[in-house]
């Protein structure tokens, strides 16, 4: 078997690892550097490693490893908003069209409309189910899908060919998905772009971002943007971030049945109103998700009516933590209009953890018991 017969389990314990060798580790600890020592005839052409804001060999293993799973050539990121906003201000110039997700990551849309619509960048936002309008004239349109936070679905493949037909440059965010739950370079898009804050490390414990694809020429592009700005992670991060892609098909699993069993619940609950998980059939996303999706994330979102009652759910629970970002170990609601975004008060999104299953039912079943009787625990 080639590695890349491998399944998702074996390719995540084996990504971006060096070749063995007697002695040495698995893989590599943190390099710390900022400059490395030089050949005095040849000075930086003589090794690979120059500088720190360029060239770091534990951020070179983690880009294997990412760029293996996305099935493309990866670049890392201090964080997924320097991954998105670097390749936005790097590809994009002053007159250009940009199509992005009205429903979408919002510090994105905020950033579009504050600093792409200044700089004389028109900014077109389309919802993430469509309907799209025609892409001529566009130079780019950056897709999210499953959108964060409402979980809504873009039609890779049949978006990236129209935009293909009108000269456009097709970018997908992947952050909910991770590149198990779908591989959009497969699906024809040009560049994957992603917060590895998320599931994809799953320990709530680092910043991270990447752009991956199979151009070379728009990895110039995006590897110069990275090394004038000098928006890259650090050793210690990126090896951290590396350690946990080992176990990433581990805990996509859980979580994925995790969110299929919370779902179900939250379905067959009269409180619990706008329920949207793409994996469940009833799912207005799950004809497009359950075909161009891997597997189904372990996020759903749903209203609870308002913030009061949200409140109560979350501190009658014993297992939900109150906590913003998703995809982590640890079972997580957010209520998102408390960071000032465009959803309803009540709005919840769920990030199921890797708990046992019946512990999760248990407890979310008591807590929104709880919540609907209108009392404060404490
Ligand atoms: C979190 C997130 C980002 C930004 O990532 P950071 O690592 O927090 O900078 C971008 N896109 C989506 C969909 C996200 O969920």
């Amino acid at each position: 078997m080639s590695s890349g017969e491998w399944h998702d389990g074996t390719r995540c314990v084996h990504a971006g690892l060096p070749e063995p060798t007697p002695g040495a580790p698995f893989l590599p600890g943190p390099v710390f550097a900022a400059p490395y020592h030089l050949d005095p005839w040849q000075g930086p052409a003589g090794a690979v490693n120059g500088y720190g804001r360029p060239d770091n060999p534990t951020r070179r293993l983690l880009e294997a490893a990412i760029g293996e799973l996305e099935g493309g050539d990866c670049r890392a990121f201090a964080s997924g908003q320097a991954a998105i906003t670097g390749l936005l201000l790097a590809v994009l110039r002053p007159g250009d069209t940009i199509v992005l997700p009205a429903d979408g990551y919002f510090p994105v849309r905020a950033f579009a409309t504050a600093t792409l619509e200044g700089i004389g960048v028109r900014v077109r936002f389309v919802p993430t189910a469509g309907p799209y309008p025609s892409f001529d004239g566009v130079r780019m349109v950056l897709l999210e899908t499953p959108a964060n936070p409402g979980l809504d679905v873009a039609d890779v493949a049949a978006l990236a060919e129209a935009a293909h037909a009108a000269g456009a440059l097709v970018a997908v965010d992947n952050t909910t998905a991770t590149p198990l739950g779908q591989r959009p370079l497969d699906l024809g898009a040009d560049l994957v772009v992603a917060s590895g804050t998320k599931a994809l490390t799953g320990h709530s414990d680092l910043l991270l971002g990447y752009v991956a694809s199979r151009s070379a020429e728009l990895l110039e592009t995006v590897t110069a943007w990275r090394s004038t700005t000098g928006a890259v992670p650090g050793a210690f991060d990126a090896w951290l971030a590396h350690r946990s892609l080992a176990t990433l098909d581990l805990r996509l699993a859980r979580q994925t049945a995790n969110a299929a069993a919370v779902a179900e619940l939250l379905a067959g609950r009269a409180d619990v109103t706008g329920l949207r998980w793409p994996g469940r059939p009833e799912d207005p996303a799950y004809r497009v998700a359950s075909t161009q999706m891997r597997r189904m994330p372990g996020v759903l979102s749903f209203d609870l009516g308002d913030a009061d009652r949200v409140a109560r759910f979350v501190e009658a629970s014993r297992l939900v933590a109150a906590a913003t970002s998703f995809g982590g170990l640890h079972t997580t609601a957010d209520r998102r209009a408390q960071w000032g975004d465009d959803t309803a008060p009540g709005f919840v999104r769920l990030s199921c953890g890797v708990e046992d299953t019946a512990d999760l039912l248990a407890d979310l079943t008591a807590a929104l018991d709880s919540a609907a009787q209108g009392r404060r625990l404490s």
